[in-house]
C-alpha cells in the first residue's frame, strides 16, 4: 500500500502586492492556508488587537517580532471560515493558494 495519496491536490501559496478582500474570494476555500503554517507573522497593533479578540496563542520575542500561533489550525477557524475576517491580519489578507487542477 502506497504511503501516497495519487488523488491529493498539491497546493500552491503566494503573497500579493496588495491585500486583496470580498467574501466571495474564501468562499470555496477549505482553509488549507490557516491550517497549513506553523504561524502568523503579525505587526505589534495586530497583536493588540488580536488580543483584545481573546487570542490565546500569541507570542512575541524579545527581538521585536510577534506572531499567532496556528499549527494545527487557527484558533479563529470555525469550520473552514475565519471566525474574525474583517479584522485579520494583513499576511492573511495578502496569501492566496490555489490546486493544480
Ligand atoms: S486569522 Fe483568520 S484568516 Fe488568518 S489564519 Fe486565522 S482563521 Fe485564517
Amino acid at each position: 500500500m502506497s504511503l501516497f495519496r495519487l488523488n491529493r491536490k498539491k497546493l500552491h501559496g503566494m503573497l500579493l502586492d496588495h491585500p486583496e478582500d470580498g467574501n466571495e474570494r474564501c468562499a470555496a476555500c477549505d482553509a488549507a492556508c490557516c491550517r497549513g503554517f506553523p504561524t502568523v507573522e503579525l505587526t505589534a497593533d495586530e497583536y493588540a488587537r488580536l488580543e483584545s479578540l481573546g487570542a490565546k496563542r500569541l507570542q512575541f520575542t524579545l527581538d521585536g517580532h510577534y506572531y499567532l500561533i496556528i499549527e494545527n489550525g487557527c484558533e479563529f477557524l470555525y469550520g473552514n471560515r475565519c471566525s474574525i475576517y474583517e479584522d485579520r491580519p494583513e499576511i492573511c489578507r495578502l496569501f492566496v493558494c490555489s490546486s493544480d487542477d
